[in-house]
């Protein structure tokens, strides 16, 4: 199944000069949601990657992140911005182009030694996933690989990433 074409470029979002997959034409087509999560789960085996927990970034990280946690029999954690999470929480600052955001995972969530596999619907920069890597290393987990459904490879942000299985599924 050709995944690239079910996923549309939105010219100009969100700002001019941006080109944005959109992963919603992807989710709202049954048999590719399905192939999707399938490739996912079996480039997961075959890496060896065994999470006890999968982190996913808000908010599209959480749609991939879940259905996956479901297949491979883990649970699914969600990593928020700032002021989201109920209970008390993990804090980690991380820089953006112009300023800093704030991503929290809740404290009794993560424990050292949990196997955590990092999961979110796209890497750019590699921005996102390095501070999610950091937050759950700063816990003492064990990071055991990162997952994302479009790789932006012109970007390098691998290059930034923990040295860990990292899988992508679509590439630009
Ligand atoms: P990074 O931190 O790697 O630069 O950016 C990745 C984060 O921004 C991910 O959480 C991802 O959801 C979001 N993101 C950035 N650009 C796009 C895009 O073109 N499409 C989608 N679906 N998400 C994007």
């Amino acid at each position: 199944m050709n995944l690239k074409s079910l996923i549309r470029d939105i010219p100009d979002f969100p700002k001019p000069g941006i080109l944005f997959r959109d992963i919603t034409t992807l989710l709202r087509d049954p048999e590719g949601l399905r192939y999707t999560i399938d490739i996912f789960t079996q480039k997961c085996i075959e890496a060896e990657i065994k999470a006890d927990y999968i982190v996913g970034m808000e908010s599209r990280g959480f749609i991939f992140a879940s259905l996956l946690a479901y297949k491979l029999g883990s649970g699914f954690i969600p990593v928020r911005k700032r002021g989201k999470l109920p209970a008390a929480v993990h804090s980690i600052e991380y820089e953006l182009e112009y300023g800093m955001d704030c991503l929290e995972v809740h404290q009794d969530a993560l424990h050292p030694g949990s196997r955590i596999l990092i999961v979110d619907d796209l890497i750019a920069t590699g921005g996102t996933a390095k501070a999610t890597a950091k937050l759950v290393q700063n816990i003492g987990c064990e990071l055991v690989g990162f997952g994302f459904i479009i790789e932006l490879r012109d970007l390098q942000g691998r290059k930034h990433l923990p040295d860990v299985p990292i899988i992508s599924l679509i590439e630009y």
